[in-house]
């Protein structure tokens, strides 16, 4: 019976797999390396056939540092409830931003209706993780008892030696259905800085720590350092020759990456489940979501390769 189940689990499985289609009737745009900032790649970008769902593909293989160049990195906790959203970044909730601020900090008992919220201590001082070891046990899913009610900060320098790879389709396929973002990064910037999923606040939340992201959308965690969850428009951009926004960088399966307003100021209103849409000009290509929607895109439509984090 249980050997049964299994099979027919693992045919499901396969099934799901295999159910995915390529769409060639979808017009896709080949990547072009040279939009990367040459000095912030490592070594040279190569090229290689990697298996990607059992077939072999050509794919650019990219390896950086993924520390922001064109912007400072930072700042994300402030230190004292008086000091200015100047000395922090910002914070979300229900598709918003906030600054972040000394008064936001002291304030987060009543922006979440819940009196357990308390980062500060009686002199006004901010309660920071400002050491690695803070980074590493308040950084992840399951913050360590002695950092709840924290401000969560990791500065780029504990990761700096960290080497991601970026492994993207040359020749982007458009597939259906839609694929759901794994825990890997889910693109790159310009800057080779990853693009990760949206940044797990119910953990976050549940251990009454806030993570902020600097004004730039980015923050640390020690699994491949600096790294962005929203779009602001400080990173290097490809500008378009009609009205459409700009290019910002690339996504995993190879799709182009664009801003989410048009030089008029208006967002696109066709956009799939994906965050995505098709062009005569730039083929299929998603747009970034708002900042606060936590989420950069919703879900993959092509092929995606993958990333990977060595120490
Ligand atoms: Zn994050
Ligand atoms: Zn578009």
């Amino acid at each position: 019976m249980k050997k049964i189940s299994l099979l027919l689990l693992v045919t499901i499985i396969c099934s799901c797999k295999s159910n995915r289609k390529t769409d060639e009737s979808v017009k896709t745009i080949q990547v072009n390396k040279e939009y990367f900032i040459t000095e912030n790649i490592i070594g040279k970008i190569a090229e290689e056939r990697v298996d990607l769902n059992g077939v072999g593909t050509l794919c650019y293989v990219i390896k950086t540092h993924s520390q922001a160049t064109e912007h400072q990195m930072g700042p994300w906790c402030p230190r004292h409830i008086e000091d200015g959203m100047e000395k922090a970044g910002i914070w979300f909730k229900d598709d918003k931003v906030y600054d972040v601020s000394g008064h936001f900090i002291a304030n987060l008992d009543e922006f979440y209706s819940d009196d357990k919220w308390k980062l500060y201590r009686e002199d006004g001082s901010i309660k920071v993780t400002d050491t690695k070891d803070g980074c590493l046990s308040a950084a992840k899913p399951d913050v360590d008892e002695e950092y709840q009610n924290y401000c969560v900060e990791c500065l780029p320098e504990y990761f700096k030696d960290q080497v991601t790879t970026f492994v993207i389709p040359v020749n982007p396929q458009y597939q259906n259905p839609s694929e759901r973002l794994g825990r890997g990064g889910i693109g790159i910037a310009f800057n080779g800085v990853k693009f990760d999923p949206p940044a797990p606040t119910h953990a976050i939340l549940a251990a009454h720590t806030i993570a902020p992201l600097d004004d730039h959308g980015g923050h640390v965690n020690p699994h491949g350092g600096y790294h962005y969850h929203a779009v602001t428009g400080s990173t290097k951009e490809i500008e378009q020759t009609d009205n459409h926004s700009p290019m910002i960088g690339y996504a995993i399966d190879g799709f182009g990456i664009y801003g989410l307003l048009d030089k008029s100021g208006t967002e696109p209103t066709d956009l799939d489940e994906c965050g995505g849409h098709s062009d005569e000009l730039r083929g299929y290509h998603y747009h970034a979501g708002k900042p606060g929607e936590n989420q950069i895109i919703k879900c993959l439509k092509g092929v995606p390769g993958y990333t990977e984090v060595a120490e």
